[in-house]
């Protein structure tokens, strides 16, 4: 027997409402189909189910045969009919894990990774800051296929191996899903995971090409790989994001049947010193912050992420240290000095000593500057600066708060989707950005919409390969693409405008054009939600000035935006044409270089002359020898990692 329905759950049968759908099938003995345009499959496999690509409002057939038919047909249409079906108990749907991608180390600096005359190893000053600590390595192993052919006797003797290893798979998921501690956001990713990883789907195309005689690590990676691209193949971002979820599983698999683990941050020791060719974003996210003493990269530079969240929470770091972080994986004890961007593996008394001193001499600093942590600060005329907090989650804002923040300048939403490795919803974007204006009222937030590509692709969202990513298809050119991931944040911002002071701003402006055209799916997204009956607020809408074209262009869009905040980390990439993750050519990376300079005072000039407010977000906006240029040039909001708001605060107020 059978029966057709709209399926009217919201955004579809993707990962968590696919999940529960089965679950609620499989309390069936009758076999049931679920068939969309033609196609079914069985309704009780969550991987052949999400690759059916059901999306809200497709119409689907659900058949049963057997003894509960009539009672399955009851249920499932029902679930099928309800838009909150999968969604009641979170309004996050689970998060994926990506496989640690393989690291291409860039060359290194000609040169300058070589000890110097005081046994350092020279890397990029990315966070401040000394530490000194026991190393702990962070090199998760790469897995290469064997590509061997088996026997034919060996066949059945590769089957057990393989099924031993799922076997041992699914025990230490089940087994973590039993920890105490364990957050209600990881849990969703692990039985997300563990649902992939009883399914037939993957299996199946593991065990088939065991029994045409490859080798059960080769299947594996064969099988994950397959039946990741059917996924990533599917037009819709929730459902490609589960090819990483996919990947995962498989990686685990083929782990175990190397007999290895993959090494996780969580059991890093206290004060440790972490190190490691790249730290990607869904390991920095579960990673023990409180507990890094310090971070050492082969892999970015002093405006890369890693580096960004380190400042963030006064975590020294050494980046871009290329091949040469090869040579501490076997290190004791590291000396690393944020600072000047060196390190020292295996320090004598002497470095001791010396270290000890300045982390003491720093401490003394922090203490002092103590009472500028609550002060305003005023220009001369007795205008207020602003001095506001660079934050790229939530829970950085109590950081943000002890270290004296006058409100959020830059909330950087891209790391909120990177955290969770797939696309976040409406709701869950509601409820953040609602938080945060609570936090920090009456001061305001300023929310950048999505700023992805470049230097930060995601889970979830496809990227064309691209001869240069940071001058292609990034920030708002995506985000205007893609109606389907930008409205859900827009309509997010306009439903959270109503609890606080919120600002928006738009990253990588290019065209005045790309502001109208946000403006009017901003009206779109208000007429939506007032006809749906939701409640919506308004909020000021600024550009960051990242871009020479938006210098040049800034007297045309300062008619356009309520105000410009300055991105000096990528305006001085895109002013010097110096990548800036290229350690190589960080010499280039200057702000204070005149035409950077000149870009900022363009910029600045045009703003006062429109009489709309100009700040910077950019991590120069913190540079101790800059900030009376700023300001000097009409800027009167600096945002920054939270760690330096006390000192900017007290080089503002001794200003004349
Ligand atoms: C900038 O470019 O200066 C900026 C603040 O944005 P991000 O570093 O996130 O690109
Ligand atoms: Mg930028």
């Amino acid at each position: 027997m059978e029966r057709s329905t709209i399926v009217r759950v919201h955004e579809g049968l993707h990962a968590r409402p696919a999940t529960r759908f089965v679950k609620l099938a499989k309390s069936f003995e009758s076999e049931i189909e679920i068939a969309k345009a033609g196609k079914g499959v069985s309704a009780k496999s969550s991987v052949k189910l999400m690759l059916l690509g059901v999306k809200e409002n497709d119409t689907v057939t659900v058949r049963a045969e057997g003894a509960d038919a009539i009672e399955a047909l009851e249920a499932l249409i029902g679930y099928l009919e309800n838009p909150h079906s999968g969604l009641e108990d979170t309004a996050v749907a689970p998060a994926v894990v990506t496989e640690p991608a393989p690291v291409e180390v860039k060359a290194p600096v000609a040169g300058s990774n070589e000890l110097d005359d005081a046994g350092f190893i020279k890397g990029i000053a990315a966070s401040e800051g000394v530490a000194i600590g026991t190393a702990y390595p962070f090199f998760p192993p790469e897995i290469t296929a064997g590509n061997r052919n088996l026997k034919p006797d060996e066949i059945p003797a590769e089957l057990i191996r393989f099924h031993e290893a799922v076997a041992r798979v699914q025990q230490r998921m089940d087994a973590e899903l039993k920890t105490d501690n364990l957050a209600e956001s990881d849990r969703g990713i692990i039985v997300a995971l563990k649902d992939i990883a009883a399914d037939d789907t993957l299996l199946e195309e593991a065990t088939g090409l065991i029994k045409g005689g490859m080798d059960a690590l080769s299947a594996m990676l064969g099988a994950s790989a397959a039946v990741a691209r059917q996924f990533s193949e599917i037009d819709d971002p929730y459902l490609n994001a589960r090819a990483d979820d996919v990947q995962a599983v498989g990686r685990q698999i083929c782990l175990a049947l190397l007999g290895q683990e993959d090494i996780s941050l969580e059991s890093l020791p206290d004060g440790a010193i972490l190190i490691a060719e790249d730290i990607g974003a869904w390991d920095f996210a579960r990673a023990p912050l409180k507990k890094i003493g310090a971070i050492v990269c082969g892999h970015g530079g002093a405006t890369s992420h890693v580096a960004i969240i380190a400042r963030t929470h006064g975590i020294p770091a050494v980046l871009g240290l290329g091949k040469a972080v090869h040579d501490l994986r076997d290190v004791k004890q590291i000396a690393v000095d944020g600072s000047k961007g060196r390190v020292v593996p295996e320090p004598d008394e002497a470095v001791c000593a010396d270290f000890k001193n300045r982390i003491a001499a720093a401490q003394a600093e922090k203490q002092a500057l103590e009472a500028y942590r609550t002060m305003i600060p005023q220009r001369a005329d007795g205008t207020v600066i602003e001095v506001a907090a660079n934050l790229g989650a939530l829970e950085e804002f109590e950081v943000a708060q002890a270290a004296g923040a006058m409100g959020v300048g830059l909330f950087r939403t891209e790391l909120l989707f990177m955290k969770h490795m797939h696309l976040p919803s409406e709701d869950m974007q509601t409820e953040t950005y609602t938080a945060l204006l609570k936090a920090f009222a009456p001061h305001s937030v300023i929310v950048r919409t999505l700023d992805i590509g470049g230097d930060k692709p995601i889970a979830g969202i496809e990227f064309p390969q691209e001869e240069n990513p940071f001058l292609g298809w990034r920030g708002i050119r995506m985000c205007l693409d893609r109606p389907d991931i930008f409205k859900p944040q827009l309509r997010a911002l306009l439903r959270s405008a109503v609890h606080g002071n919120l600002k928006v701003m738009l990253p990588m402006i290019s065209d005045v054009e790309e502001i109208r055209a946000t403006k009017a799916l901003i009206e779109t997204c208000r007429q939506e939600l007032v006809s749906e009956g939701k409640p919506c607020g308004n909020f000021d809408l600024g550009v960051m000035i990242e871009t020479p074209a938006a210098v040049f262009a800034a007297h045309q869009l300062a008619q356009e935006a309520a105000f410009f905040s300055i991105g000096t980390n990528d305006l001085t990439q895109y002013v010097m044409a110096a990548d800036r993750l290229n350690p190589t050519v960080a010499r280039l990376n200057d702000v204070s270089h005149p035409a950077v300079m000149a870009a900022i005072e363009m910029t600045a000039k045009a703003a006062v002359q429109a009489g709309i407010m100009v700040g910077m977000c950019g991590e120069a906006a913190a540079r101790p020898d800059l900030i009376s240029e700023f300001i000097r040039m009409g800027l009167t909001e600096l945002s920054m990692s939270p760690a330096s708001i006390p000192r900017a605060k007290k080089l503002i107020s001794e200003l004349k």
